[in-house]
Formats: C-alpha cells, sequence, structure tokens
C-alpha cells in the first residue's frame, strides 16, 4: 500500500517550554494513501504539534517527516509552501475564512496562491465545491453572516480547492454543536470514500464509528493505535 505519511522517531522540543519538556518524543507512525485516522489525546499531548509537522508549518528538532512522496526537511520554505498547496488541505477549529472576502472568494483565493487551476475556471470550481459541501446558495455571502457548521463547511470547501490528496484538520468539530459535528465528519466521510487521505485531530467520543483509525498520544507518544500496521 502506497504511504501518505510517514513520521519516524519525531522529537519536537520548543525550546521556551523549559529544559527536557518535548511535546514529541520520539513519535513514529506511518499512514497509508486513502486511510481515514482520527488522532486522540488529551489537551497538551502533542495533536496540534503534530498536525502542524505534518503541513510542513513547523518543523521537528529531529526525526524525518515524509509526506506525500517528500521528505520536507530537504524543501526550503518557499518550496514548502509550493508544495503544501498542491499536496495538503487545511482545517481549522476557528475557521480561519477572511472576513472581507465573500465565501466564493474565499474558496477562489486559495485557487490564487497555488495557480494550479487555470484563472478562467476558477470561479465555477469554487462554486462547485461549495455546492459540493453543501451551501452553494451561501457562496456570495460574507463569512459573519453564517453560522459555525456553514464556516467549517466553507473552509473544507477552500481546503479542497486545489484538490490535495491529503486533508488535514485540526479540532474541525471544536466549535460546533454535536449534531452539527456530527454532519462534518459526515462530510470527511464522504470525502474519504472519494479517496482522500484524511487525518483529523478530534475530542470526539464516538469518532471511532466514522474513522478506520484511532490514533492515541500520550505525552508526545504514541500510546494506541487501532490500525498499527495496516499502513506497512
Ligand atoms: P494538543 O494539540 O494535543 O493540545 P499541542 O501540540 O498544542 O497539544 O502542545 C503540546 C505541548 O507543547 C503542550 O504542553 C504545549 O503547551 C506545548 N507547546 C505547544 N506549542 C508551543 C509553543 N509554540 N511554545 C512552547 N510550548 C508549546
Ligand atoms: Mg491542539
Amino acid at each position: 500500500m502506497k504511504k501518505s505519511i510517514s513520521v519516524s522517531d519525531v522529537v519536537k522540543d520548543y525550546p521556551t517550554a523549559g529544559e527536557g519538556f518535548l511535546a514529541l518524543d520520539g513519535l513514529s507512525l506511518e499512514i497509508a494513501e486513502g486511510q481515514f485516522v482520527a488522532i486522540v489525546g488529551r489537551s497538551g499531548s502533542g495533536k496540534t504539534t503534530l498536525l502542524n509537522l505534518l503541513a510542513g508549518i513547523d518543523r521537528p528538532t529531529s526525526g524525518t517527516v515524509r509526506v506525500e512522496g517528500a521528505d520536507l526537511a530537504s524543501l526550503a520554505e518557499t518550496e514548502l509552501a509550493a508544495w503544501r498547496g498542491r499536496n495538503v488541505g487545511l482545517v481549522f477549529q476557528f475557521f480561519q475564512l477572511l472576513p472581507t472576502l465573500t465565501v466564493v472568494e474565499n474558496v477562489m483565493l486559495a485557487m490564487d496562491f497555488v495557480g494550479k487551476v487555470p484563472t478562467g475556471e476558477r470561479r465555477g470550481r469554487a462554486r462547485e465545491l461549495l455546492e459540493r459541501v453543501g451551501i452553494g446558495d451561501q457562496a456570495g455571502k460574507l463569512p459573519a453572516t453564517l453560522s459555525g457548521g456553514q464556516q467549517q463547511r466553507a473552509a473544507i470547501a477552500r481546503a479542497l480547492a486545489n484538490d490535495p490528496p491529503l486533508l488535514l484538520a485540526d479540532e474541525p468539530t471544536g466549535n460546533l454543536d454535536s449534531a452539527t459535528a456530527d454532519a462534518v465528519l459526515a462530510l470527511f466521510g464522504e470525502l474519504n470514500d472519494e479517496g482522500r487521505t484524511i487525518v483529523v485531530v478530534t475530542h470526539e467520543r464516538d469518532i471511532r464509528s466514522v474513522v478506520g483509525r484511532e490514533i492515541r498520544l500520550v505525552d508526545g507518544k504514541v500510546v494506541a493505535d487501532t490500525g498499527a500496521g495496516v499502513a506497512s
């Protein structure tokens, strides 16, 4: 099975956090293409740190991070930004839509940054993606006029803008009521059925009914993995 993600012996030390404190403590894991994986664990266990390393937003103190065929340490910052734009869709807890742009413009902006989708096709593709996530009728509105669930759907459409093989989401349901959270997780499930690899950091207790694999972190280490070996 082809690997989407291969993390080997990764240590992440935030120097400001005090001597000997490791946010990630020799962590290794592999995720195959097409898997839908939840990363779970208490606050402070290293989930966001891990996701940021996978997205190339931050770099490890030591160890290797390979994602979608690239050894991220070998890429300079500008190369990393270009790689991320084509390979990774990011979804955050607080949506992080630009407030002065309409919903459809938010999705188009992601295409403008990467330059993969031809200019003349961007608006049409953005509208199709908004239809795909169920908010086609909200395209011309400003984000603040949408509900939280609708804003997260808009953020997911933006994450899909450049058709990345991998979606990384950090507590995407953390700011939503439980019914809306279930609907957003179901949407991730559909996107996974379409072949995308998805890694979701979450506190949802019933996440196992949705995902294929759950990886639990404690103090920057993997302590449980329902799918260990699946990727190898
Ligand atoms: P989680 O997402 O599981 O809550 P984080 O990855 O955000 O965990 O944090 C793991 C640990 O690293 C925590 O103890 C946190 O305080 C610490 N940490 C995270 N980011 C920083 C930072 N920028 N500087 C110093 N310490 C940090
Ligand atoms: Mg976090």
